[in-house]
């Protein structure tokens, strides 16, 4: 089974997709890569939904990533008696320490440090900024507010205090837990929250040990003026608009978008553009133009991925959410004013002979009738490298390690295969042959490149370009060792 699209798609798993089926058919509708939102779900969700994970891939025979999204130092309201309420532009609403459940008139903020900062007129912005109140008074224990933008309040929905400078640790006691439950289950990613500075990233790297990759959430303010840092120590980037939104004026938030993807790109680190992408399909089995042009704006700046969150997570048209993403990113993948913008932003290439390799070998794909790049990698690294490309011609990604397959997932273009453990480079051909072929990526008489590293199992050492045919026999009768 083979995508026909380059963009990857990431689908926030919740109660609107919480069974086998559903999952399978968001894996089927396009999803590339799930994302489990720590900040909901408890510990024996969050297993039983890796589980179903896992076994849909055990039975497509395709690595899928898995994401998981911690939360970090992100504020959020309690639970309500009635799961949410409706506040009312001009009414009261009092935010306070008591843990009884929430209805029209109060709810439960346990943060302890927001009351200890608040002041008369300062504001609170709930649910990405979609409701907003102002303090009337306060004390140590409660808030009083003004409703100044009403709308539905629900379990849990993040609180950004705009005003006030918060001392907040980057790991909470609950992230460290979730992080160790998580690497332990075996997700791939790990998605860190309000990072502000690399050694947020550092920390959580030392604990991961390795175990998943670390993706950093840019929602802060501190995150995009130390970027260049935050980049140089994560392997993937979030642009995560709903906070940064919040957190900086909203029309700040396209040119950092712009940028953010820019720069990944150069650093051959995968990017995914995240919230409100096709929000009003939480209720509408269609999108707005707007939303449309903003998946395919998004995907012409050459991002990576594409995020849903409440649409797949909470919402009412999950599928036709990712089959939405999918068409948009075939129609903009098939413009050629796409293929120009890809070509002309190219950049980043250092002067090392895996980058010089992999340039020549999408220059050679593209400018003859080459069907596929096959890259054997066994960090990720020369793969990522030719997905910086943006070749016109599909990426097979070779790997004998599974951890590898599935965090590439994320990555633009990126076609995983898992191989067996290989010694000769005349089997290495022959397997990506046999993979392009297999996949529906050539035929018979098609021609591949294939890159790769001899010795074999030395990570770093790609050295080698070969055109080979797909032909068993061909390869056979004219490969050296
Ligand atoms: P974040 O800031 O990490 O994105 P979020 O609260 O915005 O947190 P999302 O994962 O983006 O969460 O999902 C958007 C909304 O979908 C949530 O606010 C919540 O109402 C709902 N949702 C998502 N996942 C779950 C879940 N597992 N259980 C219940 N509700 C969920
Ligand atoms: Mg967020
Ligand atoms: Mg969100």
């Amino acid at each position: 089974m083979r995508r026909l699209r380059n963009v990857k798609i990431v689908a926030t798993l919740g109660p609107a997709s919480n069974d086998y089926d559903t999952i399978r058919a968001l894996f089927e509708a396009g999803a590339d890569v799930f994302r489990l939102n720590m900040s909901h779900g408890d510990h024996s969700e969050i297993r039983a939904r890796h589980e179903m994970i896992r076994k849909i891939e055990a039975e497509k025979r395709r690595p899928i990533a898995i994401l998981a999204d911690l939360q970090g130092p992100k504020l959020r309201v309690g639970v309500f008696a009635n799961g949410e309420e409706e506040l009312v532009e001009g009414q009261t609403f009092r935010l306070d320490l008591d843990e009884a459940e929430g209805d029209s008139t109060r709810v439960r903020l346990p943060h302890p440090e927001i009351f200890a900062a608040l002041e008369a007129g300062s504001r609170l912005l709930v649910n990405d900024g979609k409701i907003r109140l102002k303090v009337i008074e306060c004390s140590r224990e409660h808030a009083e507010c003004e409703v100044v933008v009403g709308g539905t309040i629900s379990n849990r929905k993040g609180v950004n205090v705009p005003d006030v400078v918060l001392p907040l640790a980057a790991l909470s006691e609950k992230d460290r837990k979730d992080l160790e439950f998580v690497c332990e289950l075996g997700v791939d990613w790990l998605a860190l929250s309000f990072v502000q500075r690399p050694d947020d990233v550092w920390e959580a790297r030392d604990l991961a040990n390795g175990r998943a990759a670390i993706l950093s959430k840019i929602e802060k303010p501190a995150a995009v003026n130390a970027f260049d840092e935050i980049l140089s120590v994560s392997d993937g980037i979030m642009v995560a608009r709903g906070d940064l939104g919040v957190e900086l004026p909203v029309q700040n938030v396209p040119p950092i978008q712009k940028r953010l993807i820019r720069k990944c790109r150069a650093a051959a680190k995968p990017v995914i553009v995240a919230t409100q992408m096709l929000e009003s399909m939480i209720d509408s089995p269609m999108p707005t133009r707007a939303e449309v042009s903003d998946v395919a704006a998004a995907i012409y700046e050459g991002t990576d991925a594409v995020m849903l969150s409440a649409e797949s997570a909470a919402g009412s048209y999950p599928i036709e959410a990712v089959t939405t993403m999918d068409n948009v990113a075939r129609e903009v993948e098939s413009d050629p004013t796409f293929r120009e913008v890809m070509d002309a932003s190219r950049g980043g290439r250092k002067d090392t002979v895996a980058d010089a390799i992999v340039s020549a070998a999408r220059e050679i794909a593209e400018t003859t009738n080459i069907k596929a790049i096959c890259c054997f990698s066994q960090s990720g690294t020369t793969a990522l490298l030719v997905a910086r490309e943006r070749p016109h011609v599909p990426i097979i990604a070779m790997t004998h390690l599974t951890s590898t397959a599935r965090r590439l997932c994320l990555s633009w273009g990126m076609h995983c295969v898992i191989t067996g453990e290989l010694e000769r480079f005349k089997m290495a051909v022959v397997n990506a042959a046999r993979a392009a072929r297999r996949e529906g990526f050539a035929g018979e008489r098609d021609q591949i490149v294939v890159t790769a590293g001899v010795p074999f199992n030395m990570p770093g050492t790609t050295n080698i370009l070969r055109v080979a045919p797909c032909e068993e026999r061909l390869i056979f009768n004219t490969d050296p060792e």
